[in-house]
């Protein structure tokens, strides 16, 4: 039996040397050590054997157990040590490669133009105003000379809140609102907001999108002064080359009232963009009505002022080419990632 003990240390100690990993010095323990494993066997049968057998061959496995057991701590000390060493080679930071740059963020493209216009007008000493988006008919209708029975509160189609209460659907209460903050000192305000109406989206309409409104109100403010901010506004904007021209419109608020376009890119010699008339229209302009000026505590006949108002939406797709509105409000990324 001692043989056969011998033997089996011999397999043990070489499977032992030939482990190549913890889980394997795991399994070699197992099978020489677990419940049915070969040594335990051995220590088993040892009550079958004879008074004088018994001692020796009970000190023979206890020698074996102890020698088995000895290699296999040395080996898991030194395999624990390597894989510690395979695992640090592994993890170890080259602080000689290149970094990897987060990606940066930046303005969406409405941002990029509403900052632009305003920085124009800022530019020539008009500051930014602003006004609550949820806002009283009063401010948005009432006082800007558009009365209950007036036709364009049906035209603007707006999403009302109570009977008395809506979504603004221009930025033009903000004009009644500095007025009233003001009086009796000029105003010379301009205004970037959101602005909601009762629209279904579809490729060039959009139940929220944006404004920038201008208000000048000071005395011995003719619409020469209109035509000279606007012309400067569109040469700083669009260009040196551009034109423009105004034609004369209706709105409640101005009187007189005009729509602005700038001259194409065409020149005049007729594209697409410009429907072959070598014009765009960006903008509506005009007087403040003597009736909106009152409403403000601004006398009529000592005052005098102009207004103007524009879809940034509008500028921007003109600006960069864009075809459908939706495109802005999508956070599609790669629609996005063009304005870094
Ligand atoms: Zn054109």
């Amino acid at each position: 039996m001692q043989d056969e003990l011998k033997t089996i240390q011999e397999q043990a100690l070489q499977e032992i040397q030939a482990a190549a990993s913890s889980p394997e010095l795991a399994e070699i323990r197992l099978k020489y050590f677990g419940k049915k494993g070969v040594v335990t066997k051995y220590s088993r049968t040892l009550g079958t054997l004879s008074a004088e057998e018994r001692p020796l061959v009970g000190k023979a496995i206890n020698e074996l157990r102890e020698r088995l057991e000895t290699e296999l701590k040395i080996r898991q000390a030194e395999m624990e040590r390597r894989e510690a060493e395979a695992k640090f080679e592994r993890e170890k930071i080259d602080v000689e490669l290149p970094g990897r740059r987060p990606r940066r963020g930046h303005p969406h493209p409405l941002q990029i133009i509403i900052e632009e216009i305003t920085m124009t007008f800022l530019g020539m000493g008009f500051s930014v105003a602003e006004g609550p988006e949820v806002e009283f008919d009063y401010y948005n209708f009432e006082a800007l000379n558009i009365p209950p029975e007036h036709p364009a509160r049906e035209m603007h189609d707006s999403l009302y809140i109570t009977d008395n209460i809506l979504l603004r659907t221009h930025t033009s209460p903000v004009q009644i609102r500095a007025m009233e903050k003001l009086y009796p000192e000029p105003v010379r305000i301009i205004v970037p907001g959101r602005v909601y109406r009762r629209d279904a989206l579809d490729a060039t309409h959009s139940p929220l999108f944006h404004q920038i409104e201008g208000l000048l109100v000071d005395k011995g403010i003719t619409f020469g002064d209109l035509k000279g901010v606007l012309t400067v506004f569109v040469k700083k904007f669009f260009g040196e080359d551009r034109q423009v021209r105004l034609r004369p419109s209706f709105f409640p608020f101005t009187e007189p009232s005009a729509e602005v376009d700038v001259s194409c890119v065409c020149q005049g010699k007729g594209c697409r963009i410009c429907k072959n008339t070598g014009w765009i229209e960006i903008l509506g302009s005009g007087s403040v009505h003597p009736k909106v000026l009152a409403m403000a505590k601004y006398d009529p006949e000592v005052y005098s002022g102009f207004a103007f108002g524009m879809g940034v939406e509008r500028i921007a797709m003109l600006r960069y080419g864009i075809t459908d509105i939706r495109h802005f409000y999508e956070n599609d990324f790669r629609f996005l990632s063009q304005f870094c």
